[in-house]
């Protein structure tokens, strides 16, 4: 079901004391608050059964940034869908650019990933976007299309829509360089028309897509009221409770 989302990633950031304490400071800073938007934070690994037990999961979803794409065995150092549900987590990014950037993950390992996740009850926030060389050569529209298709066109239109598409524009994460808000929404519909064609117009109409690449309190508001933007995927501005809140708020 289409929701206005707000998911923070926290990457490689913070030890698990600071961690556990930025959790603890957006749970609190939820009370008493009543958000137009689901909130999640999606934490390092071994954060995630520490934070678990410090959130009141009625208001701030937990995920992780990634799983294994194999169910287990002799892969060290690899941390699998399973061992993630376990921890109490609903929620998994997979296809993170840095991941397919610096780890080589390609689409048929996130084919694995999703299948994982899904059987694990895990919700993939999945992750696609152009780098620069491609926003300025025009072919991002193609890029992201074929993100999806070779990647979660497999899928049922059932398992479909339990996915959570977040739109990460690669020039735009990190680098303080947001895409407008007219480019957003020129993607997000592309998107929500390329899901149409394979899956019908209710399915598109139902899937979340989220907006990431340097979203802020200050962007926020603009990218969000945007009629297929439905919420963003924030790196740097997730690691201060107040930040954070100021996009959650944007709603
Ligand atoms: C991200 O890494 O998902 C992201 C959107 O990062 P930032 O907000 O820091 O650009």
């Amino acid at each position: 079901m289409r929701k206005n989302i707000v998911a923070g990633n926290w990457k490689m950031n913070t030890t698990l004391q600071e961690g556990v304490a930025l959790a603890k400071d957006v749970n609190a800073a939820l009370e008493g608050v009543q958000p137009k938007c689901d909130v999640i934070i999606c934490v390092p690994f071994t954060h995630l059964a520490s934070v678990n037990a410090v959130i009141d999961a009625n208001k701030l979803g937990l995920g992780a940034e990634n799983c294994a794409d194999h169910a287990s065995g002799a892969y060290t150092g690899e941390i699998s869908a399973a061992m993630v549900a376990s921890t109490g987590a609903k929620y998994v990014i997979l296809g993170h650019s840095e991941r397919r950037q610096y780890y080589g993950e390609t689409s048929e390992t996130l084919k694995e990933k999703v299948a994982l996740a899904f059987e694990n009850g895990l919700t993939p926030i999945f992750c696609i976007g152009e780098v620069l060389e491609e926003r300025e050569n025009g072919t991002f529209f193609d890029v992201v299309k074929e993100q999806i298709e070779s990647a979660l066109f497999h899928l049922s239109a059932e398992d479909f829509g339990r996915i959570i598409l977040a739109y990460e524009p690669v020039w735009a994460i990190g680098t303080g360089k947001t895409a407008t808000d007219d480019q957003a929404q020129e993607m997000h519909a592309f998107i929500r028309g390329v899901i149409a064609d394979k899956y019908g117009k209710e399915v598109a109409d139902n899937t979340s897509i989220l907006y990431g690449g340097s979203c802020k309190p200050t962007n926020a508001a603009a990218l969000f009221a945007k009629p297929d933007v439905d919420g963003g995927l924030i790196g740097g501005a997730a690691l201060k409770a107040d930040s954070f809140m100021g996009i959650v708020t944007a709603f």
